[in-house]
């Protein structure tokens, strides 16, 4: 029940009526009998600051942050999380004392996705498709993590030297292999771990796959699509046909949330609520897990 106690968290973004986002929190609000409740805010580009200002006048606890302001946001806040810095992206925004910090639960989150598919990436070698805000942030990732080379495919190769460049900056790790999409027929004839991180597939274009050959997917021992709208798209399709395991990314999207819950409330979330939440989630959205 809303009462003179209830603590208010949200999303900002533009468009933000499709957000899935108040699925999981307003769920996970339920379970663990927290007296709060998730809302979406469209706020415009360009009054972003302004809206991250009123925000902490209306002692907002915490709030999501989704395309397109991840940057913008990020000139309007009392401080920014080291990995967040990094990947130059926030999405979510911690109350503090001197007002909103600013952290990533993307790429963490995708992490926690991979992980309870039992998905490694520790000394694996990884293909990622795409050079945008999202194959950025899983760039990143693969270099923290240890991953011992990863080819990054696009098909503006100057986006991915630029971010090959970036993440041996900012990381000290020269793991990137930058490589035009075009030329996936010369990557080493073994088996990856490959990410997809365009946009293409995404809805309503479901009938596209960044590659279609099916030479590319005979090289795929595991395909994990950051594209969970439809469920089954054309790359995991491909990627099954060769005798592949494929992934959407609603586990991904899932567990963003759940850090960002985690972070405004102190608390962790563990991993049996975690498949709980996954399944209203589910069930909300008509997403499935198809085989
Ligand atoms: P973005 O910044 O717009 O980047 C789009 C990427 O797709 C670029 O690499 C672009 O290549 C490539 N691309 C687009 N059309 C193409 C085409 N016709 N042929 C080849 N490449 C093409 O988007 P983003 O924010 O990185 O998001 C990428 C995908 O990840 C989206 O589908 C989004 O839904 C998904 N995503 C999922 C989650 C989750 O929680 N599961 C989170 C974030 C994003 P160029 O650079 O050459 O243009």
């Amino acid at each position: 029940m809303i009462d003179g106690h209830t603590r208010v968290c949200g999303v900002i973004g533009s468009p933000v009526e499709h957000t899935m986002s108040p699925a999981i929190h307003n769920a996970l609000a339920k379970k663990l009998s927290h007296n709060l409740v998730y809302v979406p805010f469209h706020v415009k580009t360009g009054e972003v600051a302004e809206a991250v200002k009123g925000a902490c006048a209306l002692n907002v606890l915490g709030l999501n942050v989704t395309v397109p302001h991840k940057k913008e946001v990020m000139e309007a806040l009392a401080g920014i999380d080291p990995l967040a810095e990094k990947i130059g992206a926030v999405n979510t925004l911690v109350r503090t004392a001197e007002g909103f910090k600013g952290f990533n639960t993307d790429m963490p989150g995708l992490y926690r996705a991979m992980c309870s598919e039992g998905i490694r990436l520790e000394g694996e070698e990884v293909i990622l498709l795409g050079a945008g805000g999202a194959a950025r942030a899983v760039a990143f990732l693969c270099a923290e993590k240890g991953v011992s080379k990863v080819y990054m495919l696009n098909r503006s190769v100057e986006k991915v030297r630029a971010i090959a460049r970036e993440v041996e900056e900012k990381t000290g790790k020269d793991c990137i292999c930058p490589m035009a999409l075009s030329d996936y027929p010369g990557l080493p004839d073994k088996k990856y771990l490959a990410i997809q991180a365009t946009s293409v597939g995404l809805f309503p274009d479901t009938d596209k796959a960044v590659i279609e050959d099916e030479a590319f997917y005979r090289k795929i021992h595991t395909g994990y699509d950051l594209i969970y709208k439809p469920s089954n798209t054309r790359f995991m399709q491909m990627v099954r046909a060769q005798k592949g395991e494929a992934y959407h990314g609603l586990k991904m999207l899932l567990y963003q949330g759940i850090i960002a819950y985690e972070l405004w409330n102190g608390i962790s979330v563990s991993e049996d609520l975690a498949e709980e939440v996954y399944e209203i989630l589910k069930e909300k959205t008509g997403i499935r897990d198809e085989g």
